[in-house]
């Protein structure tokens, strides 16, 4: 069986991001900006922007994070992105979910210019993936898309299963495998917590796709031989943190599998730092024109 390394392929991509940087800086006279919002103290949150600001600064990129009291108010909340909306060294904002509560995200998300939107959930850059139009894509179902990509596994003619249908996951990445291309162009199912018989389904995949926070759920009793299996899930335990998948039991079928930690976690962040260079290149076009 062969283990996708999601650190080994997120490492190359974030050379070619900082080799692409670096180049780009001496004509625009700046480097890529990425501001994130970090509202309260949630532990995992931290752990996540501790890792997004680390990356950032490999690359080369700046970085600022905003440290934000629990108690803040939705509209002082809206009015610090509207500051950082109007920042022209900021290509990038990411307010990491989830927010404290008693703030709603929905009205947050779309206050972020869509342009500096970087993790491609603003419901215009929604809007264009599903239209299959040009835009900033969110970074963990890129990030999966890239990894099939980078070890040569076309789901292109297969049968696809994604586990999960949220926002952030699951959805896009089911719009983003039945969309037209070489690299997608799957026959996707899209299986959630009403869905009957969930094992038969899982099954019946060439490529599954499991995105459900519920922790080792998936075995080799749900996944056809020789399957490809990505596990998106991230779940901290008593043993440590572990994927959606049994990765001893589904290792025992797929042909290929990802890691966790080690799969996704990686390439969602190496998709977070293009999508910051993508940010950035538009802008400094546009300044200079
Ligand atoms: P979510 O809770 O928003 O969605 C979970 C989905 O799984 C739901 O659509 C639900 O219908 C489905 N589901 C739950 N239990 C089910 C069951 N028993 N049968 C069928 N479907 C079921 O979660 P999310 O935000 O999409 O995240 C999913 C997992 O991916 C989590 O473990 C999360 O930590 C992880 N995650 C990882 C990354 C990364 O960078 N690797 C990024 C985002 C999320």
């Amino acid at each position: 069986m062969r283990i996708l390394d999601g650190k080994v392929t997120a490492a190359a991509i974030r050379a070619e991001i900082a080799l692409e940087a670096a180049a780009l800086e001496a004509q625009a006279g700046r480097r890529p900006g990425l501001a994130v919002l970090l509202v309260g103290d949630d532990k995992a949150s931290q752990t996540y922007v501790r890792n997004k600001e680390r990356a950032c600064r490999e690359v080369g990129f700046i970085s600022e994070v905003h440290r934000l009291d629990a108690g803040i108010s939705q509209q002082r909340l809206l009015d610090s992105i509207d500051a950082l909306n109007a920042r022209r060294e900021i290509d990038g904002i990411l307010l990491q979910l989830p927010l404290p509560a008693g703030l709603d995200s929905a009205p947050c998300l779309e206050r972020i210019a869509p342009h500096k939107d970087v993790d491609g959930f603003h419901p215009q850059n929604m809007g264009r993936l599903m239209l299959g139009l040009p835009g900033l894509r969110p970074c963990t179902p890129a990030g999966v898309m890239e990894l099939l990509k980078r070890h040569e596994l076309s789901p292109a003619g297969q049968k696809a299963v994604v586990i999960g249908r949220s926002n952030i996951v699951g959805k896009p990445l089911a719009v983003m495998l039945g969309a037209k291309g070489p690299w997608a162009d799957a026959t996707v199912t899209i299986c959630h917590s009403g869905t009957a018989d969930l094992a038969g389904l899982s099954r019946s995949a060439d490529f599954l796709f499991v995105a459900m926070g519920r922790a080792e759920f998936v075995t080799e009793e749900m996944v056809k031989p020789g399957a490809v299996v990505i596990d998106v899930g991230i779940n901290v335990t008593e043993k440590g943190l572990c994927g959606d998948c049994n990765f001893a039991s589904v290792s025992r079928v797929a042909s290929a599998l990802t890691p966790v930690p080690g799969g996704i976690g990686p390439m969602t962040i190496a998709m977070l730092l293009r999508n910051t260079l993508q940010a950035y290149k538009a802008h400094t076009q546009a300044q200079q024109n």
